[in-house]
């Protein structure tokens, strides 16, 4: 129960990652089954792109990088207001996808320029160009895929679904390595 007990690590415990990574698979099962109303199929997708990032930060993000945490897990659902233009006046879809242009790495560059010149914002900035980072590598496997290099290209970039359960698995085996490894140092 130390885990419960440590408060600052809660979220690097690996029966989360296990649990997220069982929970994406559910809900994409879910989506594939039927037709869900917008708001419903928009409420599951959300869930399972801040449950790809638990697996992947728990993985991936330096214990010296945990303030930028809030940040990137308020991107990850934030870049989909990006959707709202598109559905409500039908703009902002590159020609050869379906999901805006700002799906793409110019977000990424320019929230990360904006963190290099602008020192006060650095860590709401950082952290946001993470989450954005993290929402891109689902969006790539589900849907129509994301136009990643806009404006250089309309293309829709997409990846296959496996590899993105592949990566999620790769991800949760990492976090589980790394949260015995904190375990047993401390
Ligand atoms: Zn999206």
């Amino acid at each position: 129960m130390r885990w419960i007990q440590d408060r600052r690590h809660v979220w690097l415990h690996p029966v989360l990652p296990l649990v997220a990574l069982a929970l994406v698979g559910a809900i994409d099962g879910l989506l594939a089954w039927r037709a869900w109303p917008i708001v419903v199929h928009g409420a599951l997708d959300e869930s399972a792109h801040l449950l790809t990032a638990l697996v992947l930060l728990a993985a991936l993000l330096p214990a010296r990088l945990r303030h930028l945490l809030p940040w990137a897990l308020l991107g990850i659902v934030a870049i989909d207001v990006d959707h709202l233009p598109l559905y409500f006046w039908g703009v902002g879809a590159a020609a050869g996808s379906g999901r805006p242009v700002t799906h793409s790495l110019l977000t990424i560059a320019v929230l990360l320029g904006g963190a290099a010149l602008l020192r006060r914002l650095r860590a709401p900035l950082a952290g946001l160009a993470v989450g954005v980072a993290l929402h891109l590598v689902r969006d790539l496997a589900t849907g129509p895929g994301v136009p990643l290099l806009w404006p250089l290209s309309d293309t829709a970039v997409t990846a296959p679904y496996a590899g993105y359960l592949g990566v999620l698995a790769i991800g949760t085996a990492a976090a589980v390595v790394r949260r015995r490894r904190a375990a047993l140092s401390a």
